[in-house]
């Protein structure tokens, strides 16, 4: 007789696979990454709190962070609040400027792992390129944690293409990650491509195109698509990162928007729709230029 329960099962088996697939982004070094975060640069300590507890709440699993936002305490404590298992959520935080260097960087590190009151990161990253020596050091004593299991993926933000060639060069372990400023207005073509080659995965901050969202907002051509898919604007704009295989982090602190930015994953764009945002782009930079940060 036909075993239905074994049929049943394997179908189970790869519905969960594939979903899997969808929501995750996977790093070169084997670990899943949520291919949607929430981001919160600028999100005070009073709201933070709450928004991460909405963001979980509605999906989210993978939460971005760094020392600079201050607000690494309050998050620890939605976390520790929302008493989801500690292994199905994802945090990343980065490592401040004035803190690279080899000792200072694990210094830093152990500070942020207190105020999140964690015993390890998921992703840790150097949060600026602040010159090739700097960036060594602080990358040589981020490869020591990761080789001792504090940190599960490390990686980079805001470098360029001869930024990681210098890592490449210099350090063991391939970056796994690259978070750089991108949206419709600076699409990142050309770094993705070199990133991809190199094995890095390129996340993509400011994706509603942070302060300047009205420019995203009141564009025609985001406008006629989110009308035809029935969805909104900041919402087409995150799936078109994702269907590009690039890590997304909107911030929010409103509760409808944190829910909005997540329910992305019941529709695809076209190929005409994604070929209409490619023309949208203008290599127009919100944040400064990685080879010349002034802070
Ligand atoms: P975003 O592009 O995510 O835009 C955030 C702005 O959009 C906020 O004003 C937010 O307001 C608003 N917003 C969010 N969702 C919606 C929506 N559905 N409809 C209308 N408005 C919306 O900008 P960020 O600069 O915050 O970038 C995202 C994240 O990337 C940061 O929070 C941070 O985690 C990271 N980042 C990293 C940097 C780096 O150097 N590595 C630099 C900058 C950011 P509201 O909260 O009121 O909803």
């Amino acid at each position: 007789m036909l075993d239905l329960s074994c049929i049943f099962k394997e179908i189970f088996k790869n519905i969960k696979e594939e979903v899997k697939h969808m929501i995750n982004a996977k790093l070169n070094n084997g670990v899943l990454m949520p291919i949607v975060g929430l981001g919160t640069f600028r999100s005070k300590t009073e709201d933070v709190y709450q928004a991460v507890l909405d963001a979980i709440e509605a999906g989210y699993r993978h939460i971005d962070t760094a020392m600079i936002y201050g607000n690494e305490e309050a998050i620890g404590k939605a976390i520790k609040d929302s008493n989801i298992p500690r292994e199905e959520l994802f945090i990343t935080t980065k490592l401040w400027n004035s803190d690279q260097g080899f000792d200072s960087a694990k210094k830093a590190f152990n500070l942020s792992l207190k105020k999140l009151g964690l015993d390890y990161i998921d992703l840790y990253l150097i949060h600026w390129f602040k010159g090739y020596e700097l960036a060594v050091s602080s990358y040589k004593a981020m490869e020591e944690l990761y080789n001792e299991g504090k940190i599960k993926a490390i990686g980079v933000s805001n470098f360029n293409v001869h930024h990681i060639m210098k890592l490449l060069e210099e350090c063991d372990v391939v970056p796994t990650v690259n978070q750089v400023e991108t949206h419709i207005a600076l699409q990142n073509e050309f770094l993705q491509e070199y990133c991809e080659s190199v094995g890095v995965k390129l996340e993509a901050y400011a994706p509603l195109m942070s302060q300047n969202i009205n420019d995203l907002l009141n564009d025609e051509t985001m406008n006629d698509i989110a009308k035809k898919y029935n969805k909104s604007v900041p919402q087409i704009a995150i799936k078109w990162l994702v269907i590009r295989g690039i890590i997304v982090i909107p911030k929010s602190i409103n509760k409808k928007r944190i829910i909005e930015n997540f329910d992305i994953f019941d529709f695809e764009l076209n190929k005409d729709d994604m070929a209409n945002i490619k023309k949208l782009n203008k290599a127009k930079k919100l944040f400064p230029e990685f080879d010349n940060v002034p802070f």
